[in-house]
């Protein structure tokens, strides 16, 4: 059963449709990644899961409870989720320990029992020893810790996170993606996180469920929908890689022999039809090779393992310049006429 579950869930803003009828489960103890460009919603969804916002339309379940409807709300207080927003929130006048211990106090939880608690969790943030420093005094990274360490003393089952990262930098948060595994591994809570950064998204979650304009268009497992997009939006929004013009030509179920630029290959499918397709094909699966779909090199970035080279297909079809990305061991030189080979490509479903 799922522990969070909305159903047909809306939310407006006036004219604007924040969230428009999305019902989704979210499994105990799983990850979800909420991912999508800003405005798809993704905040309005926490803020309705939280119970800070009421549905205009829907349910929120956890578990068989209702905890909101249009006419029913639960108040945030009574959920039980501990929630951590981009900006910290934090109280910079008072030490790490005052901090981290606030939501004990708050439920009189016993003083001998706190220290305890709030060391534990300042450990699993990677800040034990921490206690007696002032907010002030912390770098962002490890305010951002602070604020994760308050909401693990409560020992919620269920965690939101807001962008917890959006603030720092680039090395951080690296760092702070694999503290996030560790949490998750260690509370076994169900976690959902909002980003907007795609990487993030894939290297966290066991499952993300892609955003738009206040629907989800896809929730899978991070693979799924790294290899199986389900539209042309979500497989431009996820990951590099292009999507070329090109022609079913035998669809034989899930796997069609497709024509790209007079060249065939086979390509996974969910099911399609003979004619015109979309085609999505991944960097690292293409090489260049004898035999393949002809192209000419516009230009090439070297990247450190390999050289990200943009190409034009030699016959695009329908008349307009199409474009490849390969990722290349070798140095090619503008103008050149290569021909490319792909080990993977996938039709995307014409919706
Ligand atoms: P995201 O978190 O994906 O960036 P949000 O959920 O914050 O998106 O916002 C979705 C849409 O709803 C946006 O168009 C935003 O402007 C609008 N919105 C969100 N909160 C409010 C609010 N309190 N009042 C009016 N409009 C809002
Ligand atoms: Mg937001």
């Amino acid at each position: 059963m799922s522990e969070i579950r909305v159903e047909r869930l809306s939310k407006r803003f006036h004219e604007t449709a924040a969230l428009d009828a999305v019902s989704l489960g979210f499994a105990a103890g799983s990850f979800t990644a909420l991912l999508g460009p800003s405005g798809c919603g993704k905040t309005t969804m926490l803020r309705l899961i939280a119970g800070f916002e009421a549905p205009s339309e829907g349910s929120v379940f956890f578990g068989k409870e209702l905890m909101a409807d249009p006419r029913r709300q639960v108040p945030p207080e009574a959920r039980g989720v501990g929630v951590v927003f981009q900006s910290y929130a934090l109280w910079p006048h008072m030490d790490v320990a005052a901090n981290v211990a606030y939501p004990l106090k708050a439920r009189h939880v016993e003083r001998g029992a706190i220290a305890g608690r709030v060391g534990a969790v300042l450990d699993i943030v990677g800040l034990g020893g921490f206690e007696g420093r002032r907010i002030e005094e912390l770098s962002g990274g490890q305010r951002q810790r602070v604020a994760l360490a308050r909401c693990l003393v409560a020992d919620a089952r269920i965690i939101l996170f807001d962008e917890p990262l959006a603030n720092l930098d680039m090395h951080l948060r690296a760092s702070m993606v694999d503290a996030f595994r560790d949490i998750h591994r260690r509370t076994g809570a169900t976690i959902v996180y909002v980003t907007h950064d795609q990487a993030e998204a894939l290297a966290l979650a066991d499952r993300v469920a892609i955003m738009s304009r206040g629907k989800v268009l896809q929730a899978a497992a991070p693979q799924e929908v790294y290899r199986a997009p389900a539209n042309a939006t979500i497989a431009g929004f996820v990951g590099r890689g292009s999507i070329v013009a090109g022609t079913v030509v035998d669809p034989a179920g899930k796997t069609a022999t497709v024509d790209i630029a007079g060249y065939r290959l086979m390509a996974r499918s969910a099911g399609t039809s003979a004619g015109p397709a979309q085609i999505l094909l991944r960097p690292e699966a293409l090489r260049i090779s004898p035999e393949g779909i002809p192209a000419t090199v516009l230009d090439s970035i070297y990247r450190g393992p390999v050289h990200e080279v943009r190409l034009a297909l030699s016959a695009p079809e329908q008349g307009s310049r199409q474009e490849l990305l390969i990722d290349s061991t070798e140095t090619l030189a503008v103008g050149q006429k290569v021909h490319i080979a792909a080990s993977d490509a996938w039709v995307v479903p014409d919706v």
